[in-house]
């Protein structure tokens, strides 16, 4: 059972609460009554079939959907601040064949100079820092195209973190990364976790990570059918009937 450095009760301790979330796109009701709250320092993950909502809750909470019900993020000891959110999206595609190294993807998304005239001595130091968050000083000069799926999520995550943020949002980071790759970055997920004190709030696919790494569970089906801890989740009713055959699919 893993423990949480901030306890598991609300009061101060809770990060983001997410009341009533409702999300309708036309006539189709994507989202129903969807509540959750994350624990400052906790890993929550958003399971559920395709198509079920995951993606558009991190959308609500992100504020990029048009939503009913209430979202609140909080941070300990920074009250009426605004907390900082780092925003991992499910893999971008690039062109193998593209020159972009990911020394200039860090000059596009960090500073307003043009990534033609690459980084300042500066500005390679600032990436250099960045990248070692991740264990990635070595991928600077390399292109993005030709990163591997482990090493793009983590060229991306090193995005996301700077400047390091209260709750990080990462969605499927686990797709399109192979077997190995995949306890390589949760092991990292965790380690940032700790060592930042942040909350972390994905979506995945993989099931069998949960156990290991995840405090809460919600199964998403148009709204969260199941909450708990990754074995409540993954022996309730509501997973059976989601990942049945008749219920839904992977
Ligand atoms: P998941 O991430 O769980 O696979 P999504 O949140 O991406 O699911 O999508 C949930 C449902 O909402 C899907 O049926 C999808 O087609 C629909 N949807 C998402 N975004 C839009 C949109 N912008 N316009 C219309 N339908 C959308
Ligand atoms: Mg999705």
């Amino acid at each position: 059972m893993r423990t949480s450095l901030h306890g598991s009760n609300c009061g101060d301790s809770c990060c983001l609460r997410v009341e009533n979330l409702s999300v309708q796109i036309g006539n189709d009701v994507i989202l129903k009554d969807a509540s959750l709250h994350v624990h400052c320092g906790e890993m929550v993950a958003l399971i559920g079939p395709n198509g079920a909502g995951k993606s558009t809750f991190l959308k609500a909470v992100l504020g990029q959907q048009e939503h009913g019900g209430i979202i609140v993020f909080s941070a300990p000891g920074q009250r009426g601040k605004k907390p900082k959110i780092g925003y991992v999206p499910q893999s971008p595609q690039f062109d193998p064949g593209d020159p972009v190294t990911v020394a200039d993807l860090f000059v596009c998304c960090m500073s307003k100079r043009p990534a033609f005239l690459g980084a300042s001595k500066a500005m390679k130091q600032k990436i250099l820092e960045c990248l070692d968050r991740v264990h990635g000083v070595d991928l600077i000069d390399k292109r993005v195209g030709a990163l591997s799926g482990g090493e793009l999520q983590r060229v991306l995550l090193a995005l996301a973190l700077e400047p390091i943020p209260n709750i990080l949002i990462l969605d499927e980071p686990l797709s399109g990364v192979d077997v190995e790759g995949m306890s390589t970055l949760m092991d990292m997920l965790d380690e940032i976790r700790n060592t930042y004190d942040l909350s972390i709030l994905m979506t995945t696919h993989d099931f069998s990570m949960l156990e290991k790494y995840a405090d809460q569970v919600a199964l998403i089906n148009r709204g969260i059918t199941a909450l708990g801890t990754p074995e409540q989740v993954l022996s309730s009713p509501a997973f059976e009937q989601a990942f049945s055959r008749k219920g839904g699919a992977l």
